[in-house]
């Protein structure tokens, strides 16, 4: 995936083919940004450009994508380039272990064989464990000139400072919606109303729109559409109900996300702002009508509630109890606007 291949970031990108082409680039770069936007990409494109046999410099310098470098970059096995990432991806807390730190040093103690460079791609460089941090800064205090390490984060904050301070950072931000619409109708062949469920859920991130199955979220959105706005004057009884079962399927999580975009489409109504994307555009008419009922200052005050609950799960808070009290409140909100209509 050379640099033309990538939408968007043309910021960084110009930034990393300008250090090349005027032979100023850096020992070692970090790029940080939310998660699945392209960082791990555009340091893949980075490395190709450097070992690419042919390649170009006009219009903008790139690598051809095609040779055999590119071919052995795109597939990690060039043996100029070293891909470190979290091992034990399937447990919750995969971490960068300090073997796989260790073994940098025999790949920078060589010359590059084939490009100007040794390339140490070190991903989610954040879940590297306080060993492997402090082996990887002493290479990094005096990184032999052939070397090249890119370090990407989606949580720069969990690094070492001692190793952010000896790198250069560059800043990812999410894509425009509409750019990743565009992409997924194009390159995906997605129907329109696919494209623009899946772009607006993925907020930004390509990698994560590719992944994403538009029936899958559709039945989200229809599921919890239900149980948010579906029944206007829910007994107590239903409400206990719904938030137990949550609570018991583990479900809380995944609603308090579906529930914070209800309330966020509702917002946007309210406050006439509907030229944003919205998640539950199909329910449109319903939207228009219940930003009618509530006042701004509820919606906030209702999406603050599941904030709230959402820090809780972290300091084991009674969810039921705190998912109750949201649906007594939403229901309060709807009842006041209909008796004082
Ligand atoms: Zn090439």
């Amino acid at each position: 995936m050379p640099f033309h291949s990538i939408i968007g970031h043309q910021r960084p990108i110009k930034w990393l083919q300008t250090a090349v082409h005027t032979n100023h680039l850096g020992h070692a770069y970090l790029f940080h940004g939310e998660p699945a936007i392209g960082k791990r990409y555009t340091a893949m494109a980075l490395t190709q450009f450097l070992h690419c046999e042919h390649p170009t410099l006009d219009p903008t310098p790139d690598a051809c994508g095609t040779c055999r470098s590119c071919h052995q970059v795109e597939q990690a096995i060039h043996p100029d380039c070293l891909i470190i990432q979290p091992e034990d991806t399937q447990k919750s807390n995969p971490k960068i272990k300090i073997d796989q730190i260790r073994a940098i040093e025999p790949l920078v103690i060589y010359r590059p064989l084939v490009g100007s460079h040794k390339v140490c791609l070190i991903d989610d460089a954040d879940t590297m464990t306080t060993e492997a941090s402090n082996a990887l800064l002493k290479t990094l205090e005096d990184p032999p000139d052939h070397c090249l390490f890119l370090l990407i984060s989606s949580r720069p904050e969990h690094l070492l400072p001692t190793i952010r301070s000896r790198c250069l950072a560059l800043r990812f931000s999410p894509l425009p919606v509409n750019a990743i619409e565009e992409f997924l109708g194009k390159h995906k062949a997605m129907d329109a109303g696919d494209a623009k469920l899946v772009s607006t859920f993925s907020e930004g991130r390509l990698g994560q729109a590719l992944h994403l199955d538009p029936e899958e979220l559709k039945v989200k959105l229809r599921q919890y559409w239900a149980l948010l706005f579906g029944e206007q004057h829910a007994s107590a009884t239903q409400i206990f109900d719904i938030s137990e079962s949550l609570v018991k399927s583990n479900q809380v999580p995944e609603a308090i996300y579906w529930f914070q975009q209800g309330l966020r489409d509702v917002l946007l109504l309210a406050l006439d702002e509907s030229s944003n994307p919205m998640l539950y555009c199909d329910q449109e008419p319903a939207l228009r009508q219940l930003a009618q009922q509530m006042t701004p200052a509820a919606i906030i005050a209702l999406s603050q509630e599941l904030n709230q609950l959402e820090r809780g799960q972290q300091r084991n808070l009674n969810m039921q109890i705190g998912l109750d009290q949201f649906f007594f409140h939403l229901q309060d909100h709807l009842d006041y606007a209909q008796t004082h209509e």
